[in-house]
């Protein structure tokens, strides 16, 4: 094999030349691929999809971060589920006032190989004293933890194969029933123009469930289609409209370094292109 055709879409799709191949397995859960790209530099992809790149990652895993870190004002205890590649622990460990984080991933392979291939996803966060790993499927571990969270990250495939559980109404529930007041779950939740049907069915099940429900974006290269959207689902209806002057004040003593998220980025995101309204019926 000396190319990767990605296979998310029937009649569309991209393809990386691999220049160099260096993993590739079937592991417990899912095909695990690993290889290096000139234009992307190392790529993991799970069944067939692409899930990060070494070049774009840090747009995916700094807006699932601090978009919700920075609206809450003051979490202590996070947790993430799925995010076997590190990206988004390397991101939450940034912040010296979150306490304790739990991260729940399916498949332990992909955490080990991407500790091994894409060290600099995770930079040595899983070695953090504030972090717990735990390998068990997230719905199962949000449906049996009496652990409550003030930011749920769901870092999660697409909804096919293990992903499949991590979208249900079951797991928003169960997500809602552990998370503290003032909590915030926010979740990958594809390309819109793309996967509509995506973004409908999650803006259904969280909307009987949460009095604030909304999605916010961001364009990332390899995820391809246009911007891709995210999730936010929360209690109170003020996190989401924290003034950019709150934001930018947070954001300038936390004293993180981004590379695409900033105060003013976090304040955009949340401004919706109106067929994507029309989809989650706010129109
Ligand atoms: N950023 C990527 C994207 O949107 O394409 C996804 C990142 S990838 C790290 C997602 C992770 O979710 C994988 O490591 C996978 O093993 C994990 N995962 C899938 N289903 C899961 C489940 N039911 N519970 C916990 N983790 C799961």
């Amino acid at each position: 094999m000396n190319k990767f055709a990605e296979t998310l879409y029937d009649s569309y799709g991209q393809e990386f030349r691999i220049d160099e191949l260096l993993f590739e397995s079937k592991t417990e859960h899912q095909q695990l691929v690993i290889f290096h790209n000139a234009a992307f530099r190392r790529v993991m992809a799970l069944d067939g999809i692409v899930q990060t790149t070494e070049k774009d990652e840090f747009i995916y895993h700094e807006m699932l971060t601090h978009v919700p870190v920075f609206a809450h004002g003051n979490p202590k205890n996070i947790l993430i589920v799925g995010g076997g590649d590190g990206g988004m622990l390397r991101e939450v460990v940034k912040h010296q006032t979150i306490t304790r984080i739990t991260q729940v991933e399916i498949d332990g392979q992909v955490i080990e190989m991407c500790k091994k291939y894409l060290p600099g996803h995770s930079q040595g966060a899983f070695d953090d004293p504030r972090v717990n790993i735990i390998i068990d499927d997230g719905l199962n571990f949000v449906i049996n933890t009496k652990e409550k969270f003030d930011i749920i990250i769901s870092d999660s495939t697409d909804p096919i194969g293990p992903g499949k559980a991590i979208f249900t109404a079951d797991f928003y529930s169960a997500c809602k029933k552990c998370l503290n007041q003032g909590g915030i779950l926010v979740t990958q939740n594809g390309v819109p123009f793309m996967q509509i049907d995506e973004v409908k069915t999650t803006a259904a099940r969280l909307a009987p469930l949460f009095k604030d429900c909304h999605f916010y974006g961001a364009s990332v290269p390899t995820y391809i289609g246009g911007m891709m959207a995210f999730a936010w689902a929360a209690d109170d209806v003020n996190l989401r409209h924290t003034g950019i002057d709150v934001i930018r004040e947070r954001y300038k003593t936390s004293r993180i370094k981004t590379r695409y998220y900033n105060p003013e980025i976090h304040f955009c995101s949340f401004a919706l292109p109106q067929y994507l309204l029309e989809a989650i019926g706010k129109t």
